[in-house]
């Protein structure tokens, strides 16, 4: 039963599209369980269960045969969600027949519900001839496929498969639920990779003349690194050196002998180059692939990207010209570098990946560039959908494929208004960020890539309030030397002084692992992470701490703050490394400023510690992020639970409010530099909270900027109390939106 259910999950998985999947349910589970039937009945946008597969009954009432939810045996089931299982289905008073079906004997009756998410999706149902009660493990059988088919429904774009029962259905179309991996919205066509270069659809063939085989491998080889290095120089001035290093990491893959020589073995043994080469690169990527973290397993993407280079260039030994539309929103598995910068400038929207996360290069591209990314919407096939029209939903991590008339209308009206917002916003600029009863509230921004910088520098901010000092290390192949640290820090300290720069030491491990230091952990999120990976690795943490003290050197606007600090011990372990390097520097002639020192709140135990750790710290900065993440025990990079991730769930709030209460009490300023900060909503509850420091990504700025302006700190306050009463996020949420549009902030409020 077990390789049955495998064969049929597996084959379900590869389906083309939906209806393939419908058909190879039916089929392949009445042979497995020997019934005479097997339907699936799928929910359509109005909440009827249509016939949409059908082994056994007449085919011709695919799409006719048509249930409401009160109806039938189906509706039955739809509303116990939970399987029903009669020996005489005809005897049950929620019967009902259908002639037209054919179904004139049938007794026997088995039907699971199709539940995702708490979503009913439809009902699989098989049916005997002969009175049959079907047993525990033919139940257990059929729930487990419907578990997947649930599941397939859902990812499946369901108006394109499904006719509506009435007219004019308003819900979204393909509406796929991902990750956020880059802010923004917009509209436009996707544009898949080149077919021919994909690597799974070669076939083995045994070569004419194996010596020519490997020479025109080779050529290719070097056409594909010569290709990389001019698209590394089309993209000087779009992006930074920093970003652009990744194009050095793919011509180094590919400068690497063991993957030309494996690819060449293979070769010699009698394969021609592209199945050779398919061979390697699946060899590799699978090694990846295989690691437990997120960063090592972004490293086969790359693999398989530059595979997909190769073999264009064996199958047809020119690159493909490809015509681009205005709108290009690329969509693959993952979207390569080499890809994004095949786009003439000003055409690329937008950039849509079936694997990956916020961590992955791609995402950190598409910020760098400024368009919406969303990441990991999971395995599909989307083979079919070159040309397509897409909605990019950059902030709520979501795309809608081949979406609804209205859903267009109303995300065109979104990205109107998103124009007309920034030319608004842009008048706001040089402008002091105080609410109407006259409360100063620093703006700070929240860095990574030194191309934020430029954009940071356009924006009049008094701080920036957390420079995230990993991403040099993650667009890196091996850890930045001291040198080079110092390089990048100098720059970003310059760029801002005399405004002060709170530079975050390393914060890796959890959802930021280097390709470079991996550790294979059980749950990364409560392992080896922030301040307990420098704190135990002092060849790591010194080198930084050095690079940024002397970077400050003549200009005295560095503080330093340190990540997931939950232990008294930490802080001052972190405090004692950050003077062993002042001496040191000192030692060797460098006499550099003492800078503050901060701490980040994000662990919960923090919270309660805020008095014992006010004695060795200046500053706190809240992140709000992992605060959250760890106040829920929901993991902020996990689908399945994403609705479950909210900060402005009543409990974070009162959290929230303790903190920065008892910070002032001990005379520390305090600032949140998670995402909640830049989200208008829980900015009035920070600022009731008497939040009077902000650090935000650029985009969002000077939104927040609006919002001071236009409230009172009197208000927030008294919002902010109502809000600790509510009972959940929803609420907060709807109370959150009416304050805004009462302040003539309408705009603001989230579609
Ligand atoms: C946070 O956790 O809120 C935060 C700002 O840090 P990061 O998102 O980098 O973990
Ligand atoms: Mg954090």
């Amino acid at each position: 039963m077990l390789e049955k259910l495998q064969e049929i999950m597996w084959r379900v998985t590869a389906a083309g599209d939906l209806n393939e999947a419908l058909e190879i349910v039916v089929r392949r589970v009445k042979a497995a369980m020997n019934t005479d039937v097997c339907s699936v009945y799928v929910r359509d946008p109005a909440s009827h269960y249509v016939l949409m597969a059908t082994e056994g009954l007449n085919p011709s009432v695919v799409g006719k045969i048509r249930m409401a939810a009160h109806e039938g045996i189906v509706g039955l089931v739809t509303r116990r969600q939970a399987p029903v299982n009669l020996a005489n289905a005809a005897e049950h008073p929620s019967y009902r027949h259908f002639p037209e079906s054919g179904e004139q004997q049938l007794s026997g009756f088995l039907a699971v519900p199709l539940v995702h998410f708490r979503q009913s999706m439809g009902v699989l149902v098989v049916q005997q001839k002969s009175q049959r009660v079907f047993a525990k493990d033919e139940v257990a059988f059929l729930s487990t496929i419907g578990a997947q088919l649930a599941a397939t429904l859902s990812y499946a774009a369901l108006g394109s498969h499904i006719p509506p029962s009435a007219p004019g259905p308003t819900g979204p179309v393909g509406l796929i639920q991902g990750l956020p991996g880059a802010p923004g919205v917009t509209i436009g066509t996707i544009v898949l990779p080149s077919p021919l270069a994909e690597l799974d659809a070669v076939a083995n063939r045994i070569p004419d003349d194996v010596a020519q085989e490997e020479a025109s491998f080779r050529c290719a080889v070097r056409k594909t690194q010569e290709e990389l290095r001019a698209s590394a120089e089309r993209m000087q001035g779009r992006l930074s050196d920093e970003t652009r290093a990744i194009f050095d990491v793919y011509i180094l893959i590919l400068g690497q002998d063991d993957l030309v020589e494996e690819v060449v073995a293979r070769i010699r043994l009698g394969n021609w180059a592209p199945g050779a080469l398919r061979d390697t690169i699946s060899e590799h990527a699978r090694v990846f692939e295989q690691a437990d973290d997120v960063y090592l397993r972004a490293r086969a993407e790359d693999i398989r990207a530059i595979g997909r280079r190769i073999l264009l260039q064996l199958l047809s030994n020119v690159t493909a010209i490809k015509q681009y539309p205005s709108n290009a929103i690329l969509l693959g598995d993952e979207v390569s570098l080499a890809r994004v910068a095949d786009v003439p400038s000003g055409q690329l929207k937008g950039i849509v990946c079936l694997r990956g996360s916020v961590v992955s290069h791609t995402s950190i591209l598409a910020r760098g560039l400024g368009i919406p990314a969303v990441m990991g919407l999971g395995a599909r096939n989307v083979s079919s959908l070159d040309g397509h029209p897409i909605i990019v939903d950059g902030y709520r991590g979501r795309v809608f494929i081949d979406p609804l008339p209205a859903a267009i209308q109303e995300y065109r009206r979104l990205v109107q208004h998103e124009g007309q917002l920034s030319v608004k916003l842009t008048g706001l600029r040089d402008l002091e960020a105080t609410t109407t009863d006259e409360v100063h509230v620093g703006l700070g921004l929240n860095v990574g890539l030194l191309t934020d910088m430029d954009v940071a520098a356009n924006l009049g901010v008094d701080e920036v309030g957390l420079y995230r000092s990993e991403f040099p290390f993650m667009t890196r192949e091996t850890f930045p030397m001291e040198e080079e640290q110092y390089e990048i820090y100098r720059k970003v300290l310059q760029s801002f002084a005399p405004k002060p720069v709170t530079m975050r030491t390393l914060d890796i491990g959890g959802d930021k692992p280097l390709p470079y230091f991996s550790t294979t952990e059980e749950n990364p999120y409560l392992g080896w992470r922030g301040i307990r990976v420098t704190l135990d690795r002092p060849d790591i943490f010194q080198p930084q701490l050095r690079a940024m003290l002397r970077a400050n050197v003549g200009l005295n606007n560095l503080r330093i703050m340190f990540p997931m600090i939950g232990r008294i011990g930490e802080i001052k372990a972190a405090r004692q490394a950050v003077d062993r390097a002042r001496r040191e520097l000192g030692e060797a002639g460098f006499e550099c400023p003492a800078p503050l020192i901060g701490a980040m709140l994000e662990v919960p135990s923090a919270l309660f510690s805020i008095p014992t750790l006010s004695r060795y710290v200046d500053f706190f900065s809240i992140g709000s992020n992992d605060l959250t993440q760890y106040l829920l025990a929901v993991d902020r990079n996990n689908p399945s639970v994403a609705p479950l991730f909210n900060h402005l769930d009543p409990a974070v709030l009162r959290a929230l409010h303790r903190a920065i209460r008892d910070a002032r009490r001990c005379g520390k300023p305090a600032s949140v530099c998670g995402e909640m900060a830049a989200d208008p909503g829980s900015a009035i509850l920070l600022l009731g909270m008497g939040l009077r420091t902000f650090s935000m990504n650029a985009s969002a700025l000077l939104r927040i900027k609006w919002l001071i302006r236009s409230f009172s700190s009197q208000r927030a306050r008294q919002v902010l109390y109502r809000a600790m009463l509510m009972e959940d996020a929803e609420t907060v949420r709807n109370l959150l939106n009416e304050e805004l549009r009462w302040a003539g902030l309408g705009e603001l409020v989230p579609p």
